[in-house]
């Protein structure tokens, strides 16, 4: 395929980008077509303002009327009470790893976390920093090397009433497992890392203390992290954590206590724009089952696919998958690159395939996904 995209030379805006693919990475992932042609309209002249958003301080009326449409937009979609304050925060979905224990221990000395694959984790390692960490559900002691097959029963929770607050990854992107409905765990404050399902269904945001998502899976370019918390969870961080840690210090400074990511808070207001005009979460849900669902049948039909999740706890966004023969993993990688299907390997600590189908991923482009799979399958079956 010809590169066009990495070169200096000047762009017709005019131009037709025919040689634009179906991206099936993880993130930083695909934002919807339309998005990226508004972008590229009000790149260079916002709105009659001359400048660029990229150009424009934060503390201009132009921008604070992108923050502000973005965050109602936000709410709006997502169907937030007022008792919550919306954060735009920089340092990416890791940085909560942090900041929720330091901001929410207060004065308890431990947090329940669900491990169910590398991003709990990974948010597990950070937290044993700060206090002791209650191990729910341990791929560790499985038989998955790390990675969850399911999400154990509620029976077998063994939750600590003593526990600041209990933590899961609604879903794990990498295995591809992610949980079918809320965690039910009692008046324990109940945190969220939703960076990879964000935006793909509607959400009882009032079940929760905090959630939050890294903006480069479902909302937006990398970078940003957004950040929804329950009012009287802010305010109880210790005295000697870094300002810019504090929920407090970012909540009294509307995000802006020194210069936020810009021009990725405009972006993910015009990926919101767009969610509203295809009909909100329940169309985004509605995609993604008819998504998920074509591709794990094609994968549960054939013997030359296969996928271990527990058909109950299948991501509707991230679906793995293995070939029966190992030694085709690259074949199939580069045969499907140059039918416009790009970024299928696996995660490299899990290996095989993974399809990461968020928001902008078009129904066709799951359909194309197919027609190749069958195609391989047969010429190599
Ligand atoms: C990608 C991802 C992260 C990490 O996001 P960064 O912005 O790179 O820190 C965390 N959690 C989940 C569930 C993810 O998918």
């Amino acid at each position: 395929m010809e590169q066009k995209i990495n070169t200096l030379k000047v762009v017709d805006a005019q131009e037709n980008y025919s040689g634009l693919v179906y991206n099936f990475g993880a993130g930083p992932a695909m934002l919807p077509r339309e998005v990226m042609q508004l972008a590229r309209a009000e790149f260079l002249d916002w709105h009659g303002s001359g400048m660029s958003v990229m150009e424009i301080s934060h503390r201009s009326d132009e921008f604070m009327s992108i923050a502000a449409q973005t965050e109602a937009d936000f709410r709006d979609i997502l169907d937030i009470p007022d008792n919550y304050k919306v954060l735009f925060l920089q340092g990416g979905a890791s940085s909560q790893f942090a900041m929720v224990p330091l901001n929410l221990l207060a004065d308890k000395k431990s947090a329940d976390y669900f491990h169910t694959g590398t991003w709990s984790g990974k948010a597990v390692k950070e937290a044993e920093r700060f206090c002791q960490v209650n191990v729910i559900a341990d791929p560790e002691v499985g038989a998955g090397g790390g990675q969850m097959m399911s999400i154990p029963e509620q029976k077998t929770w063994s939750l600590n009433s003593d526990a600041a607050y209990v933590y899961y990854t609604d879903n794990e992107t990498i295995s591809g497992v992610e949980f079918p409905s809320i965690p039910e765990v009692g008046d324990v404050p109940l945190v969220s890392d939703m960076t990879s399902n964000l935006l793909s269904r509607p959400l009882n945001v009032s079940r929760h203390g905090v959630i939050f998502a890294g903006a480069q899976k479902n909302i937006g370019p990398s970078g940003l992290v957004i950040v929804i918390v329950r009012e009287d969870l802010i305010g109880h961080a210790p005295k000697h954590i870094p300002s810019m840690y504090d929920y407090a210090v970012q909540a009294k400074n509307d995000s802006m206590f020194n210069t936020p990511p810009t021009y990725s808070w405009y972006m993910s207001g015009l990926v919101l724009k767009w969610i509203k005009q295809q009909g909100g979460l329940k169309a985004m849900e509605k995609l993604s089952h008819i998504r998920s669902g074509k591709l794990y049948q094609v994968i549960d039909d054939s013997d030359f696919y296969h996928n271990s999740i527990n058909p109950k706890y299948r991501s509707n966004m991230n679906v793995s998958f293995t070939l029966n023969d190992d030694s085709l993993n690259e074949k199939f990688v580069s045969e499907a690159k140059d039918h416009g299907l790009v970024a299928l390997q696996g995660h490299r600590s899990v290996g095989g395939m993974r399809a990461s189908m968020y928001n902008a991923m078009p129904e066709e482009g799951v359909d194309a996904l197919i027609a190749f799979m069958q195609e391989f399958e047969c010429s190599n079956g």
